[in-house]
């Protein structure tokens, strides 16, 4: 950040008098601009034994696949935003079951909400932000081109719990791995 968004001078980023963190701070109208971090809301959609993914038409990680989600809008539940990517990324309508997963990715400050959602029919389709839009069994899922850990993890439990037909809340922390891969080979 470079200048205020209140009143458009300069900001420096220093510590506040009474804080412990450094934050860009407007000295013209002493507004203090905090960032803290953002929540992304997805589905994992469910057709019968299948569920829905997308691959990416957008960096980062274009042409890899992904469940649907993204960042919550102001004014929205968690829910709505995961619905809403749904229908935005998959063109897909469906109905939340249970929220599933919560994971922290500390390193890049986002929080994921991952509800498990029912689809409505049949009627889906690439959005602009999707190359490819498809149901997938267990056995046909795209272990390899995944774009993201926190992806991988979040199929990687659901098929656990899947076999027994009994899903718990699942919360976890994701670091960084060296060993995954930035861009698809
Ligand atoms: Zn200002």
């Amino acid at each position: 950040m470079k200048f205020c968004s209140q009143c458009g001078s300069r900001v420096e980023l220093r510590i506040p008098e009474g804080d412990n963190l450094p934050r860009f701070v407007c000295n013209a109208c002493d507004t203090i601009h905090y960032e803290n971090p953002k929540i992304v809301a997805g589905c994992i959609p469910e057709w019968e034994n299948q569920i829905l993914l997308c691959k990416r038409a957008i960096e980062p990680r274009r042409g890899l696949w992904t469940l649907p989600a993204g960042f919550m809008e102001n004014k929205e539940t968690t829910a709505e935003a995961a619905l809403r990517e749904t229908l935005e990324e998959a063109k897909a309508q469906a109905e939340i079951i249970d929220l599933y997963a919560l994971f922290n990715i500390p390193h890049i400050s986002q929080v994921y909400l991952m509800f498990r959602a029912r689809l409505l029919n049949l009627d889906f389709g690439p959005g602009a932000e999707s190359l490819e839009v498809q149901l997938f069994h267990e056995h046909e899922i795209p272990w390899e081109d995944l774009a993201f850990p926190v992806i991988h993890e979040t199929l990687k439990r659901y098929y656990a719990e899947r076999k027994q037909q009994r899903y718990t809340l699942q919360i976890g922390n994701i670091r960084p791995t060296k060993t995954y891969k930035l861009t698809k080979p």
